[in-house]
Formats: C-alpha cells, sequence, structure tokens
C-alpha cells in the first residue's frame, strides 16, 4: 500500500500487468480488507481469499480452483516494473514445440557481479540444454572451481506461468525437505518431480522489497517521465579503435592477441573471393582452435545465414568465441556484426531486425573492410534480409569494436565492382547532404567524404593507390554522416529492387540513381559523368517482365522505409511520393 508516483504499489503492478495486453483477465488475490478495497476502487478485479496460506502460490491456487483457466501467471504484488517483455517471453515457453511437457515455466536473467552470484538473498538457478531447471539455490551453483571458468550464471526471477494441473497439484502437496531448507517455493515442484522451463530475460526490473527499494523506485519513475526531453538527440555509439595504413593488416596479431581468452577461438569470417589469395590468406593470424570461414557475398546476407553460422559455431565449441573477424566487403562485415551478435542474445536474428533491440553486448568483434564505399565499417548497423523485410540490426552494440582499414586489401577489386562500391558511398553523401534531417554532424563528414569521391572518380590526376586510399576514409566518412542523418530516395527504392530481384545494393543504388534528377538533379549530372569517364555500363530494362505482385511488393517495401523518405522529402512526404510516382520510375529503370 505504499506509495508510489501517486499510487499504491500494489495499483501499479496491477495496471502493469493489464497494460501488457497479454491476459484475458487480471485479478489480485489478497487476503486483506483494504488491498482489496484499494484495488475495487480503482476499477480494478480482486479476489478474497479465504484461508491462511504459507506462500503467494497458494493463495493463487485456492483462487483458481474453480475457474475455467489454461495458464495462471504469478506476478508479485511488489513488482510494479513487471516488463511486457519479461511476461512473453514466459508465455512463450508454451508455444514451443515441448509445450506438453512443461508444467510451469519461469524467467531467469545473466548475472555476472560475483557479489551477486554470492548473495543468499538472489536465488540461482541451473538449467540443461532445453532450459529446463535443474535446482534452485541461494548458494553459487555451479560452484567454479576453476575461477576462470566459461560459465554462466543465472537468477531466478519470481514470475511464473502455471499450467492449472500444476498449481493445484502444488497446493495439495506438503511442503518438502530442500524447500523447507533453502525457504525457496519452486523447489518443491521439483521435487515432485514437475519439469519447469525457464525463459531468459535480461531486461532489468526492480522489486520493492525494502524502504531503500521504493525510493529508488520513486525516482525512476519520475526519471521515465523525463525520458523523451533525454531521448531527443542520438547518443551516437563509434568505433573505438581503427587503425589505418598500407599493410597495417599485419599488426591484427597484436591488436587481438589481449583480447584471446583460454580455449576461446576467434572465429574468420572471410569473403570467398580471397579462398586462393595466398597473399592474403596467409598473412591471418590462426592459432590454437582458431576457424576460418569462407563465404560467399553473392547473394547480401540472410538472416537465417545468420542463424546457421551461429548454429554452427555454438555446435562445434564449447566456449563461447574469444572474438568474430570479418574480412571482405559490406556484405561480410554486416555478417561478422550480426553473427556476434548472435552469440550472446538468444533466439534467432530476425528477432532484432530493427531499432535497439539487441539486450547483450555482442563477443568482440573486429572489421577488415577489403572494397571500399558502404561505411559498413562504421555504421551502428547490419542490413539483413529476412523472411518479411530487408532491414538492419540497428544497436549499440553493433558497431565494431576495432577496425582495420588496410588499403592494399582493396587490390583487385573488378572495375564494375569497385564503381558499384563506390557509388554507396557517394550517394549516401549526396541523400544526407540534401537531407532535412541534415545537421553540422553529418555535414561536416559527408561534405569531406562528397569532396573525396568528386577526386577519386572525375580527378584524372589522382593515381590508383591515392584513389585506394582517398576510398577508404570517404567510405568511413560517409558512413559517419548517414549515421547522423540518413538516406534518401535512391536507398529506399533500392531495398525494393534488392528484396524482389536480390539486386546488390551497390549496383542497385546505380541503376536508381540515374533516374532521379527530380530529386537530385546536379548529382544525376555528376553521377553520369562518372559513368562515362570509367566506361561503365548498367543494365537496362530490369523491371521489364515484372509481374504486377512484384511491381506492387517492389513498391512497397520501398515506400515502408518511411524515415528515409522523410529525410528526403520531409514531413509531408506522403503528399509528394505515391505508388504511381514510384512504380513509374521502376518502370524506367
Ligand atoms: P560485397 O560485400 O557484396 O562485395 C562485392 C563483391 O566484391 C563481392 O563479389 C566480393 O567477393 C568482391 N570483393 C570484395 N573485396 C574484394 C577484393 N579485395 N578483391 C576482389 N573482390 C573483392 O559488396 P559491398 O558493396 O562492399 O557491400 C554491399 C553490402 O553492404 C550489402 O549487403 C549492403 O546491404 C551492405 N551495406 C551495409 C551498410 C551498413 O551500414 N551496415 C551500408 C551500406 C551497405
Ligand atoms: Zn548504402
Amino acid at each position: 500500500m505504499q506509495d508510489l508516483g501517486g499510487k499504491p504499489v500494489i495499483v501499479r503492478t496491477y495496471e502493469a500487468a493489464q497494460a501488457t495486453g497479454l491476459f484475458d483477465e487480471v485479478y489480485v488475490v489478497t487476503d486483506s480488507d483494504v488491498i482489496f478495497k484499494e484495488i475495487e476502487w480503482h476499477g480494478g478485479k480482486a479476489i478474497m481469499s479465504q484461508k491462511e496460506h504459507d506462500c503467494g502460490t497458494d493463495r493463487i491456487a485456492e483462487a483458481v480452483v474453480h475457474m475455467d483457466v489454461d495458464i495462471v501467471v504469478n506476478v508479485q504484488g511488489d513488482e510494479p516494473f513487471t516488463s511486457k517483455e519479461g511476461l512473453e517471453q514466459v508465455l512463450s515457453v508454451f508455444n514451443g514445440a515441448d509445450a506438453d511437457q512443461i508444467d510451469l515455466a519461469s524467467l531467469m536473467t545473466e548475472i555476472h557481479d560475483w557479489r551477486e552470484i554470492s548473495d543468499p538473498n538472489a536465488v540461482k538457478v541451473v538449467v540443461d540444454k532445453e532450459n529446463f531447471a535443474l535446482y534452485f539455490s541461494r548458494s553459487p551453483i555451479p560452484y567454479p572451481r576453476d575461477k576462470n571458468a566459461a560459465v554462466q550464471y543465472f537468477k531466478h526471477k519470481g514470475i511464473y506461468a502455471f499450467r492449472k494441473q500444476a498449481l493445484l497439484d502444488f497446493y495439495r502437496l506438503p511442503m518438502t525437505i530442500l524447500e523447507a531448507t533453502e525457504k525457496i517455493e519452486c523447489i518443491r515442484f521439483l521435487e515432485y518431480g514437475k519439469r519447469i522451463k525457464m525463459a531468459i530475460s535480461n531486461t532489468q526490473g526492480i522489486e520493492i522489497d525494502t524502504p531503500e527499494d521504493l525510493v529508488r523506485a520513486n525516482k525512476i519513475l519520475k526519471e521515465e517521465k523525463r525520458l523523451p526531453i533525454n531521448n531527443k538527440y542520438r547518443n551516437f555509439p563509434m568505433v573505438p579503435k581503427v587503425v589505418f595504413g598500407r599493410g597495417c593488416f599485419d599488426q591484427l596479431t597484436s591488436i587481438i592477441g589481449p583480447h584471446r581468452k583460454d580455449k576461446a577461438p576467434f572465429i574468420f569470417l572471410v569473403d570467398e573471393v580471397f579462398k586462393n589469395k595466398e597473399s592474403v590468406i596467409s598473412r591471418i593470424p590462426l592459432r590454437f582452435n582458431d576457424k576460418l570461414l569462407f563465404i560467399s557475398s553473392f547473394e547480401e546476407p540472410k538472416t537465417e545465414q545468420v542463424d546457421v553460422l551461429v548454429k554452427s559455431i555454438k555446435t562445434e565449441f564449447t566456449y563461447r568465441p574469444s572474438g568474430i573477424i570479418g574480412i571482405g566487403g559490406g556484405s561480410i562485415l554486416d555478417l561478422a556484426k550480426a553473427v556476434s551478435i548472435m552469440l550472446t542474445n538468444k533466439g534467432q536474428a530476425s528477432e532484432y531486425q530493427g531499432w535497439d533491440l539487441v539486450k547483450n553486448k555482442a563477443v568482440y568483434h573486429v572489421g577488415i573492410p577489403t572494397i571500399s564505399g558502404t561505411g559498413a565499417e562504421v555504421s551502428r548497423t547490419t542490413v539483413l534480409t529476412g523472411p518479411e523485410k530487408k532491414l538492419g540490426i540497428n544497436s549499440d552494440f553493433t558497431p565494431f569494436d576495432q577496425v582495420v582499414l588496410d588499403p592494399e586489401l582493396t587490390d583487385g577489386v573488378p572495375k564494375n565492382q569497385w564503381f558499384y562500391t563506390g557509388m554507396d558511398c557517394f550517394i549516401h553523401c549526396v541523400e544526407s547532404l540534401n537531407g532535412t534531417f541534415l545537421n553540422e554532424f553529418s555535414k561536416s563528414y559527408g561534405e569531406k567524404a562528397y569532396d573525396l569521391c568528386l577526386e577519386i572518380f572525375l580527378d584524372p590526376k589522382v593515381s590508383p593507390e591515392s584513389a585506394q586510399e582517398k576510398l577508404m576514409m570517404a567510405s568511413w566518412h560517409g558512413g559517419m554522416s548517414i549515421a547522423y542523418s540518413q538516406v534518401g530516395v535512391a536507398h529506399a527504392m533500392s531495398y525494393g529492387l534488392s528484396y524482389v530481384l536480390g539486386v546488390k545494393h551497390g549496383i542497385g543504388n546505380c541503376i536508381v540513381f540515374q533516374h532521379l534528377e527530380d530529386y537530385y538533379p546536379e548529382d544525376v549530372a555528376l553521377f553520369n559523368q562518372m559513368i562515362v569517364h570509367h566506361g561503365i555500363t548498367l543494365p537496362k530494362e530490369v523491371c521489364r517482365d515484372l509481374t504486377p505482385v512484384q511491381m506492387d511488393t517492389m513498391v512497397s517495401i520501398a515506400l515502408s522505409l518511411s524515415p528515409l523518405w522523410e529525410n528526403a522529402l520531409g514531413p509531408d512526404w506522403e503528399q509528394k511520393v505515391n505508388a504511381k510516382v514510384l512504380m513509374d520510375l521502376y518502370r524506367k529503370m
């Protein structure tokens, strides 16, 4: 009944549970008149329990005996910050293939601090391979005989989802010795052979057990109200370490050395194009059980491909890798970022496509571009084609921990490919500099990269080596420029092409850009000069044989990218562009 931001804690908890929209009914079960009345007074539903009970689970069991229910979730009354995500996780286990083996489900969260691991107030849980609970204890379990053992500790969170029968069984079964010893309710289930499936949730809520917790909770509530103001400006992560220069690739050994953990391998994801290129491969510092995987960039990276790679790494190695090193173009760099994220985050890559959905820090990852232009080496995103959308995993954990910029590695890139990927950079600059989201941060990077592109692609005096170096930096700066603004029309339309026809990013941008004179007139003129200067021929009529359904998909994928359109055309972009306009443009391509 203590006050939390103007309402009693129990009312806040009730409202939080209801606001998740996950339940058919939400009740407060209580033996207190005061609480009962308070809930009703706030328009909620409460049930008065008749009997004295040892624990909350018994009280809930009494309440549901005569209810027609399938699954009952027990949310503790002192958890007003219960998150929807946590409840969704705990309920989701009943959708799995092993659902019929589950009597109840509960949540656990990763803990890392030894003080918390050894704190008897934090109940630890160990699970089997399928995340079924093996035991709960106030002791640290497992006991780490070797202090450096690569073991993940989990703390139990007091949220349970029961099948009705399990709850009734619990009610009937007397307390047994292990439960009584540890004073942990759910041990009773294990002692009677029930199966508890654990879901992982790493969102940090706070429980209110002490007056200090309440003070903290009140503070958090106030801060949450202020949040929109605090989030007005993007707090942008940058690559913390970068090495530049011809031949700096040889420094890789000393760069990654300090990040090597005992027995944990480095995994090198390398573009297949280097398979027979000894001058590069022989310099990759493979040690112990390190693994080198050649990856084709014939198609752009897919979420499914990420999942397969992660699974194979997890199956082959007991220890989580020391790091992931991506060596290749934008495709391989994005793949390396995504794999490093998915090694520490549960589920499938497609669940993380979007903005800030990644929960845990990725494993150490290094990006080594071998072709320049995309800016993938510096960006906060990885572009992935998923089952439903082509979209990045955009998060603070995505950027590389280290980038190695060695212009020599771009030797041997075929001319056409060099041009397409380089134009990705030019187009990033054009779209950023002409966008409504432009600010001095983006502009300062974008202008430099733009000027470098003009030198590289139009100035005959620039030597090939110098052009390699300049393009490597233009790519970096172009990437930084869009990171703090946005891309525009060419990218939106090129995503459509790529989704439906599998046209790759660089060439797709070129195919689109030549027809965008209405949007970027001067730069399309410059682009056409570059095409002539380098004798590039772009494919024509790529949309000629599209079925109406394909055309619709293409248009709707492009139009779905509203931030890109808003950057290009302003907040009222929907008045300026529509399906018909896009269709006419696509037909010209
Ligand atoms: P890519 O990685 O597909 O490589 C293009 C081709 O160049 C491939 O055939 C590759 O084998 C070859 N290649 C690479 N290095 C070479 C070398 N040194 N010698 C010879 N051949 C070499 O293409 P890309 O244009 O670098 O990247 C495109 C990808 O980047 C797309 O998947 C796109 O979505 C992504 N992208 C990501 C971001 C981001 O911010 N994360 C930004 C833009 C683009
Ligand atoms: Zn791009």
